[in-house]
């Protein structure tokens, strides 16, 4: 895993963040949340490797099932642009779609399979 440093910001680009990742590999995710965005994410990484530069106002949190992921979107174009991991809350994704001079559709991506791990039945 090579890490680097990254630039990243939601579609409207309110929300603008640099972020410390590899990323590879990447990672879909099969829960109710994560098929519904259909996002790539990175590898997971300290949350002090997260720098949200501009627009935190703008970012608004979603969670859902056992409350412990936070996924967050910026509330103007709807865009998910990162989350706090329910494995362990220390680490976080993000989705590689807003990082500047990444091609998502370059990389190949396991499937996380989040769907086994959530508590409740069906989230
Ligand atoms: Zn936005």
């Amino acid at each position: 895993m090579n890490t680097e440093v990254l630039q990243g910001a939601c579609h409207c680009g309110r929300v603008r963040f640099e972020v410390r990742t590899a990323v590879e590999p990447a990672s879909r995710c099969n829960c109710s949340l994560c098929r519904r965005k259909g996002a790539l994410m990175t590898p997971s990484f300290p949350a002090d490797d997260l720098k949200i530069l501009d627009g935190r106002e703008a970012l608004t949190l979603y969670q859902f099932n056992t409350r412990v992921a936070k996924h967050y979107f910026c509330k103007h174009c709807g865009i998910y642009t990162f989350h706090q991991t329910r494995m362990d809350p220390r680490l976080w994704r993000v989705n590689i779609g807003c990082l500047e001079g990444v091609d998502p559709y370059t990389l190949s991506a396991s499937v996380t399979d989040g769907a086994s791990s959530s508590v409740v039945e069906g989230a």
